[in-house]
């Protein structure tokens, strides 16, 4: 599919240098002891789930010993493990939990895409390299289309790089810029007439599960949301 050449295409994508010197060092050197004698991914991430979605989560950026590590969105991290609870509650995931690459889970009417494919260090992309690979992003918008009817982003950085690469393809967005919080919708017009439900969400990163400040209730009332 359309989908499957794009994900070709960005894992061999070596435009941010930084990033790729990051990733591989990480992979190579850098592992965390306990994943000491696993191989790492050491690439950029690639989507995940369901490639005729009507629904795209946005997240922020690969972590350095989850997606880096296993080449699954949001696997093998307590990001992940929060997420794919809830995604699982609300079924959207077949499985509560998310391992690794032949573990069996999948997902139905959502795919998980990202605003920065490659991890960065302390999870902190710069704006160049937000800028840079807000082109994967346009092109999976832009293969999502025909059907997309909404996108969910977790946290500010997923929420305006998903404004920017919908203003890059024409749509509507409105202005000034919609403002990133937790629970707000936007209603993006397409050229062909049809809107997308932007809806923010807190980002599942521990500094917010941990603090109570994104709750499992919270999570799921806005997952549950994209299927209105
Ligand atoms: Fe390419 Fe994006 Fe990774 Fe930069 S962050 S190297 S643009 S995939």
């Amino acid at each position: 599919s359309s989908v499957d050449e794009l994900q070709a295409r960005i894992s061999v994508c070596r435009a941010c240098a930084r990033l790729v010197r990051w990733r591989e060092d990480v992979a190579r050197s850098g592992r965390r002891a306990s994943f000491a004698d696993q191989p790492y991914w050491g690439r950029p991430g690639p989507s995940f789930g369901d490639p005729d979605a009507p629904a795209l989560l946005v997240g922020l950026a690969p972590a350095a010993n989850g997606t880096n590590r296993t080449g699954r969105m949001f696997t093998g991290d307590s990001s992940g493990d929060f997420l794919w609870a809830a995604l699982h509650r609300t079924g959207f995931a077949a499985q509560p939990t998310s391992v690794a690459a032949g573990d069996g889970q999948a997902l139905t009417g959502l795919r998980i895409v990202a605003a920065v494919r490659c991890a960065p260090p302390e999870n902190k992309p710069t704006p160049t390299e937000r800028a840079t690979c807000s082109a994967w992003l346009q092109r999976d918008l832009e293969l999502a289309a025909p059907r997309l009817r909404s996108i969910l982003c977790l946290g500010a950085i997923g929420w305006d790089a998903t404004l920017a690469a919908a203003r890059a393809l024409g749509w509507d967005v409105p202005r000034p810029k919609p403002r990133f919080g937790h629970g707000v919708e936007v209603a993006l017009g397409r050229p062909d007439g049809r809107t997308v439900r932007l809806v923010g969400c807190y980002h599942v990163s521990p500094h917010n599960t941990f603090t109570g400040r994104l709750t499992p209730a919270m999570l799921d009332e806005v997952l549950l949301g994209l299927r209105a």
